[in-house]
């Protein structure tokens, strides 16, 4: 019999359920300091450790299906072995495969043609375009540009920016994020009832835009660059998909999606419009409302390029801790952080490794010393714990996907996701960051441990990026699964008010996905160490509580995980 009978059985008897807490509590008592003298052997030494190992010159910044491939599958399971936790495959190995398929777009000629006047674009440096098709060469020939605002469909507003306009065969022009509708009351304002506010939805993401175009059958889908809305510069894009593209292996070859993906720069965005004797800020302007029409710019777009395309064995790293209890060992929790980076670039004059220290060796480094915390505990918490290190996050989460789509434990009887990216290097601090803030019931367990420590939880200070559909957790959260994402606070003790903004934003005009995140001279990880208890602490709640955590109203997932978990009570 399930638990999820169990669970329904104890809410019906309730005297029941009291008795557990007291017995829960009294066990609890007995085992006493044992959980925080294993918290306490997550250390900033040990994490420091971690990170100088993965993030060294050596690992090659980690890229799927190289050398650095191999030494980081080598040194994740080479760790959990050392601590003695289990195989997290069935099949008795730390690994789990990713079929991938690489594909790089060469000899790259992209031009518009506006009457007789031809304009070239430069590519990676003004437009970056690929193909995830597997097809050996693009040439794709005075296609007609048709801007599309920020191409949503979206029932639940009542949102459709497509409109029944064909745009089968024709070059997209999409914005990025979502739009933001202002406040009727309060113009200076954005309407919450509409795409969540300032936040960003799902519709706002890049990856949303090019299946909303495939789905539309257009050719090519285009995306204007804004840096404030996208949530990170040009060089973001240019360093992230100029070079090999990935996707996982999928039976029509990929030939279901528009054949050519992209983006421009504001500044040729703006060109282009204006030799099509429009004007793209009126346009964008135009495209907040919900009677926007495509507009077609009697412009015509070709895009002709050889499309390198292999095949790429890569893989997920997991390692399991079972559960003591009988009754529960076939539940999990599970700890994500992606250990894969953008690789080297031999085109770069200089330095050419991406060494990712913080996106996203920090988040393995604490994945790590979480997996030997849990390790230390005796007996060892009632869930199974899983701690998974996933591959191609930075080539669009694939090595979540995968799991999320070919799960090696049933996602019905996995209670939550904890998902690390990007840790905090500069010091202790007051306050935990919630991305994807009032998600669901695992912030309130966070908050439960956080004020036993005297920290407190503040909700994502940028919610416009759209992180909560950033990172790994969101794959789980896409199927279900409960999923909590914290990042750095920004309370900084002991530094004057500011620091904390100061140095993320520095961190993501600097170095985020680039050569230069690397560790830094001031880097001080008793913050990272701290933050990395809390997750020990909420996660071992989890493991060892009565409930499962759920999606909270207003929630994008909770009709999902509710639908799955009946699925599952009826079985
Ligand atoms: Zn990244």
């Amino acid at each position: 019999m399930g638990n999820r009978a169990t669970g329904a059985l104890r809410s019906r008897f309730p005297t029941g359920a009291i008795a557990l807490a007291i017995a829960c509590r009294l066990a609890c008592a007995l085992r006493g300091a044992e959980p925080d003298e294993a918290a306490a052997s997550i250390t900033a030494d040990d994490l420091m450790r971690h990170i100088r190992t993965l993030a060294s010159d050596d690992f090659e910044g980690r890229a799927p299906g190289t050398k650095g491939e191999q030494l980081t599958v080598g040194y994740l399971t080479g760790e959990f072995q050392r601590m003695g936790l289990k195989p997290g495959n069935p099949d008795s190995t730390y690994v789990q495969a990713v079929p991938l398929v690489g594909t790089t777009a060469t000899d790259v000629n992209v031009s518009y043609r506006a009457g007789e006047k031809r304009t070239d674009l430069t590519f990676p440096g003004e437009t970056v375009v690929w193909t995830k098709r597997f097809v050996p060469d693009i040439n794709v020939a005075d296609s007609e540009l048709v801007f599309v605002g920020y191409g949503v469909v979206a029932p639940e507003y009542g949102w459709d920016d497509f409109k029944n306009v064909d745009v089968r065969g024709k070059t997209i022009v999409f914005l990025i994020n979502d739009p933001p509708v202002p406040d009727a009351r309060d113009p200076l304002k954005l309407d919450d009832k509409v795409f969540k506010g300032p936040a960003m939805t799902y519709y706002g993401r890049w990856t949303y835009k090019y299946e909303i175009a495939a789905k539309q059958g257009a050719t090519a889908a285009i995306i204007v660059h804004e840096t404030g809305p996208a949530g990170y510069p040009w060089a973001v894009v240019e360093g992230s998909n100029s070079r090999e593209n990935f996707d996982l292996q999928s039976a029509d070859r990929n030939m279901g999606r528009v054949a050519v993906e992209g983006w421009i720069t504001l500044d040729k965005a703006r060109q282009l419009f204006a030799a099509a004797g429009r004007d793209f800020d009126k346009l964008k302007q135009s495209a907040v409302r919900r009677d926007f029409k495509p507009v077609p710019l009697g412009v015509k777009a070709s895009f002709r390029f050889r499309n390198i395309s292999r095949e790429v064995a890569s893989q997920n790293v997991i390692a399991k801790l079972e559960g003591s209890d009988p009754k529960v060992k076939n539940e999990f929790v599970i700890y994500t952080a992606h250990w894969d980076h953008l690789g080297r670039n031999t085109s770069l004059a200089g330095d050419q490794i991406f060494n990712g220290a913080r996106d996203n060796a920090s988040g393995v480094a604490t994945l790590l010393e979480l997996a030997e915390a849990f390790g230390k505990l005796k007996p060892a918490p009632r869930r199974t714990l899983l701690f998974l290190s996933v591959t191609a996050e930075e080539k669009g989460l694939l090595g979540a996907k995968h799991y999320a789509a070919h799960p090696l434990y049933p996602l019905n009887h996995t209670l939550a996701d904890f998902n690390m990216d990007s840790a905090n290097p500069w010091g202790r601090t007051r306050d935990v960051n919630i991305i994807g803030f009032g998600q669901s019931t695992l912030e309130d367990l966070l908050r439960e441990v956080a004020t036993a420590r005297g920290r407190t939880l503040t909700p994502d200070a940028e919610p416009e990026k759209g992180r909560y559909y950033r990172s790994d957790h969101f794959e789980f959260a896409k199927v279900g699964v409960p999923a909590l994402y914290l990042q750095p606070g920004v309370q900084f003790i002991g530094k004057p008010a500011g620091f904390g903004r100061q140095k993320i934003d520095a961190d993501t005009a600097n170095d985020y996905h680039k050569v230069t995140d690397e560790i830094k001279p001031d880097w001080e990880l008793s913050g990272m160490a701290e933050d990395a208890r809390l997750l020990f602490e909420v996660g071992l709640k989890v493991a060892n509580g009565e409930d499962y955590p759920k999606w909270k109203a207003g929630s994008e997932f909770k009709a999902r995980r509710e639908e799955m978990l009946k699925r599952a009570g009826e079985k």
